[in-house]
């Protein structure tokens, strides 16, 4: 029932820690709101802990969520995990001990603060809690008791009640849980206490990110991809899922729906103005998104645009891409300079695959000027030049669209 000994990431004392206390942030979370976050946290933790190694149980108890291990684990695996998952604010492993009485306690913490803490010569205040009222001593006995102990154990310790190095949290309950350790979690909302919104994915660096981001604040992602054959290849195709995959460890399972849009592109490549190539094919873009969207109840659609960071990204053409859907449209990324988006995908992994170099279908059939400020009647004309046939292609696209379930 013990983590491995000496981890990798050289914590101290792991081999001690067989649970972990899992705190969240509980502002906004009240009265019934609170239990669908709760259930939403545990699944999501559920589904974390069951890509390691081990085996975990995920339980809830007055307001408080603890994963245990009921196995060996490798504690660095579980806590990388943890750190994905959505709503987590902090992690801390904890020591069980059976109550076998006072001076038994004493010993398990004098063996604790010793493991943990090798240079002792550190300041802590005892945090003890009740949750069983039956314990025979009161908190602040406890708390003083325990204190004396370690004072004589660790002469060069000291108290210090303001701020101590060392928080020692000493919780009584039909075992006694000890914690001083917060790993930091990802914040955010977890994954499903939000609705679900659409992804327009593509396999460039900024669309994981802003998929990132919106899953960040608790909302499910299902993601829609435009491919090109035989323009943009199986590879390009096959980036856009392994981009899923990694994003799916934060969000959990992602639909992916591969849309084949190369009889659109060049039907309106054969019938508009090359340099409005672009704004036209977005506005099918989002038009055939939002279809999708539709069907599979999600509330908004998700892309990865910046203002100005190509042609298409303008206030003007954004305006224009905007114009054709009614549903909101989520840009998370819409102040953030590249730099910005990049430190995030290297925080998220997805950066490495995001660079492999190839073709999406967007580059293939730009235009070497594209219009930068597009005028929406001029748009809107030249968009009727595809009457004929495209309602029926959109209509083709999507009945044809392959749906791909992305998971770890
Ligand atoms: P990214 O790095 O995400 O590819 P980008 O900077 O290349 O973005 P554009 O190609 O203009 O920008 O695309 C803007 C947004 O439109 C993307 O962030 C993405 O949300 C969506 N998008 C572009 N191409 C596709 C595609 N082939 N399939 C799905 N969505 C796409
Ligand atoms: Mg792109």
């Amino acid at each position: 029932m013990r983590s491995r000994e000496s981890p990798p990431g050289g914590r101290k004392g792991v081999w001690m820690f067989t649970a972990f206390l899992i705190k969240y942030a509980e502002i906004g979370v009240k009265g019934r709101n609170r239990y669908i976050f709760e259930d939403a946290l545990v699944q999501q933790i559920k589904y974390a802990v069951r890509r390691c190694e081990g085996e975990f149980k995920v339980t809830r108890t007055q307001g408080r969520i603890y994963v245990e291990a009921v196995s060996g684990f490798d504690f660095d695996e579980i806590v990388d995990n943890l750190k994905t998952v959505f709503g987590i604010s902090g992690i801390c492993p904890v020591v069980y001990v059976r109550d076998e009485g006072f001076e038994k306690l004493g010993e398990e913490i004098i063996r604790y603060v010793g493991e943990v803490y090798p240079e002792t010569d550190k300041s802590f205040k005892v945090n003890a809690r009740r949750a069983r009222k039956n314990y025979p001593l009161t908190s602040m006995e406890i708390n003083s008791g325990i204190g004396s102990i370690l004072l004589d154990a660790y002469p060069a310790m000291k108290v210090d009640v303001h701020k101590p190095d060392i928080l020692l949290n000493i919780e009584i309950r039909e075992k006694i849980y000890i914690y001083s350790e917060t790993i930091p979690g990802p914040g955010g909302m977890p994954v499903g206490t939000g609705g679900k919104a659409m992804l327009l994915l593509s396999g460039g660096i900024d669309s994981p990110v802003a998929g990132y981001m919106i899953a960040k604040r608790g909302v499910k992602i299902d993601a829609v991809y435009f491919h090109a054959p035989p323009y943009t290849s199986e590879r390009a195709k096959q980036k856009v899922v392994d981009l899923a995959r990694i994003i799916s460890r934060y969000t959990g399972p992602v639909y992916l729906h591969v849309i084949n849009f190369t009889d659109i592109q060049l039907y309106i490549y054969d019938k508009c103005p090359h340099e409005e190539l672009t704004i036209i094919m977005r506005r099918y873009m989002m038009r055939i998104a939002e279809r999708i969207a539709k069907e599979t109840e999600c509330l908004g659609l998700i892309t990865g645009e910046s203002i100005g960071q190509v042609a298409s990204q303008t206030m003007h053409s954004l305006a224009a891409t905007n114009e054709v859907c009614t549903m909101p449209v989520y840009r998370p990324l819409i102040g953030f300079d590249k730099m910005e988006i990049v430190d995030i995908s290297e925080k998220i992994n997805t950066y490495e695959t995001s660079i492999q170099p190839f073709e999406d279908c967007c580059t293939i059939f730009v235009a070497k000027h594209p219009v930068t400020k597009p005028n929406l009647n001029i748009i809107r004309r030249h968009e009727e030049n595809l009457q004929e046939k495209i309602e029926e292609m959109v209509d083709t696209a999507v009945r044809t669209a392959e749906l791909i379930i992305v998971h770890q």
